[in-house]
Order: C-alpha cells, then structure tokens, then sequence
C-alpha cells in the first residue's frame, strides 16, 4: 500500500492531482484540513483528529488575500512554512500543500458566488466586509481540487463554520464536514496565529476575553441576556481591549437572543493593541 513516512510538500495542482489518483487505485480516504498556516496546537488538533480518522491528510496553508477586508492585516499575518512543517514533524501519511495564488485562483475558475443569507451578514459578516465571500472562493476552490472524504474545521471560528455547512451543501459537496472544539493555552486564550503578533502585557490583557464569555455563561437565567451583555460590556471601559462586538445568538441561525435557551452560544471580537481576536463559548 501507498504509505509516506514523513510530511511531504507539495506546490502545485498537478502534484495534488497525481496524489489523488494514488489515493484512489489503493482506495485510500483522505482527510482535510484547510488553514493559513502559522500552525499551533489548535490546528493540530484538528490534523491529529483527521490523522486518526483518515488514511491520508492534506493540510493546505495558503493566506488568502481574498478573505481579507484590511491590507495591513493581510500584510502583517504571519508566515513561515518552515517552522509549520516541522511542527507536523512525525505525523505519517500527511501531506502539505502550499499553492501559489494563481494555481488556486486560475483565470475563469468557474466559481459562482453564493448568497449566504442572514448567516453571513451577522458577527463577522457585518464587521469585515467580503470576508465570508473570499472563504468561500478559496473553500470552495479548495475542496474542488482535494476531493476529501471528510474536512475538519475548528469551532474557534464558529460562523466560518456555519457558512462551510451551507456550501458544502450549496455546491453538491461530497465532503463530510467534522467540527472540532477550540484549542485554549492553560490561561484560558483561544490559540490563533494572531497571538503570535501580542506583546507580553497583551497576552494578559487579552484574557478578559475568555473571562467575559465565562461570565456571561455563568449569568445564565441568574441575569437578563441584556444584563449579563450590558456589565460585561461596561468592563471594557477600561480600555485594555477595544470591543467589536459581544452578542449572544442561536447556535444554528446566528440571530441575536433576548432571552436564554437551552443552547446558546455567546461571541465576541475585541482589538487588543493592533490585533483582532475573536472567541465564543457554546453554553
Ligand atoms: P486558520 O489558519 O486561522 O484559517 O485556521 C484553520 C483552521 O484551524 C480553522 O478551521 C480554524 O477554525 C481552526 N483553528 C484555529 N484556531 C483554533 C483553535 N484554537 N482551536 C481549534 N481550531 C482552531
């Protein structure tokens, strides 16, 4: 059987395409994990997972410009492929694959954007104009090239999440979507490659947000929805972290909640010096 002991990397369409015919002779499945790169311990976590449920993973990294609303921030993203291929150091059957932007976006791509509906002008929607319409080109691209058996997305990005539902659906997919739980340090903050752009002092300040979503969690039919959003959002004042937004809503539609449910998830995005973070608590 087709078997690669150590992580290989891989440029271009063509390559991912002689992968896939191997896969296929031997009927071997294939996980995916799409990510930017700047790899931590929460993208592996979704590897490993895919790793042990899959005969082969392809993990892609490519920083899409089209999924950023800010120049700056597409600038100042961090990038080093070298360090990212030796965190999967010892993981079998894995294979990296990094593309150029023109092999992932060729000219006449045939991609036809879709209408996200209230889902995708929502959170984020609603903050970073485009940004769900650059994830799903690349996805959309992504999954038409790899041809997974199942992907794994992290809940840490809950509404990327909800929108990588409704493509695969939309497109005809065959790819079976797998949800897999945030990733935190021993502080309580979401891991993102984001963090890795904090000073010392932020890292600290940025554990307000994490200790705002426990909060709120805990003010579960103790407060109002309204009250629980409305002190928490006064600790801010501080001006520590600038708040985006702070909202609870129903884990399926995205729609704000006035009251609480059985199931609600609560989700935030602040700046902490330079740095947007975002991070939810289902509860
Ligand atoms: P990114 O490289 O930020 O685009 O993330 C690639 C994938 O990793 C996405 O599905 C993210 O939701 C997931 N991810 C990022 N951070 C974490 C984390 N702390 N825990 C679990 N999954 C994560």
């Amino acid at each position: 059987m087709f078997r690669m002991a150590k992580v290989t990397l891989i440029h271009t369409s063509q390559e991912l395409q002689q992968f896939h015919e191997k896969l296929q002779e031997d009927s071997l499945s294939l996980g995916f994990v799409p990510t930017m790169g700047a790899l931590h311990h929460g993208h592996l976590s979704l590897i490993e997972k895919s790793c042990e449920e899959n005969d082969f993973t392809l993990v892609s990294i490519f920083v899409n410009p089209k999924q950023f609303n800010s120049s700056e921030d597409l600038a100042k993203y961090p990038r080093d492929l070298a360090s990212d291929i030796h965190l999967l150091d010892g993981l079998q059957n894995c294979v990296v694959f990094a593309p150029s932007e023109a092999d992932l976006y060729p000219a006449n791509d045939g991609f036809i954007p879709m209408d996200l509906g209230s889902i995708g002008r929502v959170l984020e929607g609603a903050f970073r104009p485009g940004h769900f319409e650059g994830v799903v080109h690349v996805v959309h691209n992504l999954f038409r090239l790899v041809g997974a058996n199942r992907a794994y997305f992290g809940q840490k990005d809950f509404q990327q999440l909800a929108i990588i539902r409704l493509l695969t659906k939309h497109y005809g997919f065959q790819t079976e979507i797998i949800a897999c739980p945030t990733v935190r340090e021993t502080s309580g903050l979401a891991m993102s490659s984001r963090n890795m752009r904090l000073s010392e002092q932020e890292r600290k300040d940025a554990l307000m947000i994490i200790e705002v979503l426990r909060h709120i969690a805990s003010m579960k039919n103790k407060q109002t929805v309204q009250e629980a959003l409305s002190e928490s959002t006064a600790l801010f004042s501080s001006g520590k972290l600038t708040l985006e937004y702070l909202a609870v809503v129903d884990p399926e539609t995205l729609i704000e909640l006035t009251d609480w449910q059985e199931n609600q998830i609560c989700c935030i995005a602040a700046h902490c010096g330079s740095v947007r973070l975002i991070d939810n608590l289902l509860f």
